[in-house]
């Protein structure tokens, strides 16, 4: 299915979680006319009989500063969307860890009978966790996210100053033979690749002959033709793109600890690609890296983070990561961003849509919106609790002084307690910190990767909390 029809698939998940998205009640929902949002969505695929299921879908673009996060991992710090999505994913998989545990079915994961025996040699300290769990075979896991992520994958050239061209996703196009390159591939202007690209203004391209002004710029061996045919709207074959002058930009500045650093400099010399950012905040600096960042990591290490790797031995990854229409977006860029840097094996498909999301600030139903949303929308796929509503990390109506009931069951700490519950109680003297510190092969993947990455945020030792027995 995917292969084969990568436009019909992009759009399918976008509507998907448009229509989801429209589902439900109002709370926590931007005001139209007045707010915008973005929405990501971790959309299930089951191979056997091409059903999609959403499992988690999110709204949200804020960010609390350093000075207002918590050490008792209740206040969540990154209300972006993409990243409250996987919170409620991981809160789905407990939720199936729970089912199984329990002898009853799960259409996602299943039990791995451990052998002692086999495993008497295995001095990896997860062994002390008797039951494992694998996500089944026919099932794959797809983000959506309404726009491209901020960070490394936002800071894409703009393409002869217009963005209603081809710096958004064009997939209207008559050749369908490899719809995955239908998108924009038009970038190369940063350090992140060997091959240095050189690129042509479209509007000098005749419109009557494309081809044969693609074939006399070919000749001049100073241009190299990019390995994968880019399309613009109106052309039919592959076209040499473009002279440009400027980028569109990210909130999310470069880490102090990165050596590549934004020059802001005039057009394209004003960010660099490739660098580790934090998100913008109201007030003091944010510690949370960028989404483009996050991702990053998901892609290399899995989605399931350190915790789960205790439980799901095998990474869980990403097989496609859609963009939704009316932004910039390059194909490119979010290679770059979300696979290249890492060095990982690991290549979802890249995909877009045109499809855009109504609360988006690209939104031509939501044009007068000028601010974003404060609040943070989250839905899992479980039957309770499912809808849960945040403002500045914690639970909307509660206050910073009544946050322990505030508290969502998408942070650190309730995360925590479900993983305490379905391990036995084994770990229930152990801090946070120390037990995510037992995901010894997580956590040796995730150190070459940072290395990859080339820096990561150090946050402060504020992890250690222990939860009590009384919480539960
Ligand atoms: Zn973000």
């Amino acid at each position: 299915m995917l292969k084969n029809n990568n436009y019909n698939f992009a759009d399918k998940i976008a509507d998907l979680c448009y229509k989801h998205y429209s589902s439900i009640g109002k709370s926590g929902k931007p005001v139209k006319d007045k707010e915008w949002t973005l929405l990501s969505s971790i959309v299930k695929l089951n191979k056997n009989d091409n059903n999609l299921s959403i499992i988690s879908l999110a709204t949200g673009s804020k960010c609390i500063g350093s000075n207002s996060m918590s050490p008792d991992g209740i206040i969540i710090n990154d209300s972006h969307a993409e990243v409250l999505a996987r919170r409620c994913f991981l809160r789905y998989l407990y939720y199936h860890i729970n089912l199984v545990k329990n002898g009853s079915s799960s259409d996602v994961l299943q039990l791995v009978k451990s052998n002692k025996i086999n495993d008497s040699n295995d001095d990896d300290d997860d062994s002390i966790i008797n039951e494992h769990y694998e996500i089944k075979s026919d099932i794959t896991f797809h983000l959506f996210t309404s726009q491209v992520p901020c960070g490394d994958a936002s800071v894409i050239p703009k393409i002869s100053n217009n963005l209603s061209d081809s710096s958004k996703c064009n997939n209207y196009v008559d050749n369908d033979e490899d719809q995955s390159n239908a998108c924009n591939k038009f970038n190369n202007f940063g350090e992140s690749s060997d091959k240095k690209r050189k690129f042509i203004n479209h509007d000098n391209i005749d419109s009557d002959n494309k081809k044969i002004k693609v074939n006399e710029i070919l000749q001049d061996s100073s241009f190299k033709i990019i390995n994968t045919p880019c399309y613009l709207s109106d052309s039919i074959g592959p076209v040499i793109v473009s002279d440009f002058n400027d980028i569109y930009r990210t909130g999310a500045k470069c880490i102090p600890n990165d050596p590549r650093q934004d020059t802001k400099g005039f057009g394209i010399d004003y960010q660099v690609t490739g660098a580790v950012r934090t998100k913008p905040g109201r007030g003091d600096p944010t510690l949370s890296v960028s989404c483009s960042d996050k991702i990053a990591r998901w892609n290399a290490v899995g989605l399931q983070g350190a915790l789960l790797s205790l439980l799901i031995k095998k990474p869980i990854y990403l097989s496609s990561i859609i963009i939704g229409g009316g932004g910039p977006y390059s194909e490119e860029c979010l290679y770059r961003a979300v696979i290249e840097r890492t060095k990982t094996d690991q290549r979802p498909d890249l995909l877009c849509s045109n499809l855009i999301f109504e609360m988006s600030k690209y939104s031509p139903e939501n044009t007068s919106a000028d601010r974003p949303s404060p609040a943070a929308l989250m839905w899992t796929n479980i039957p309770e609790r499912p809808i849960e509503v945040a403002v500045k990390g914690i639970r909307q109506g509660t206050t910073k002084k009544s946050k322990d009931k505030g508290s969502l069951r998408i942070c650190k700490r309730e995360l925590f307690k479900l993983f305490i519950t379905l391990t036995d109680d084994l770990f229930i003297n152990n801090s946070y910190k120390e037990v995510k510190l037992l995901s010894k092969d997580y956590q040796n993947n995730w150190s070459l990767v940072k290395q990859n990455l080339g820096a990561w945020t150090v946050k402060p030792d504020y992890l250690e909390f222990i939860v009590n027995k009384e919480e539960f």
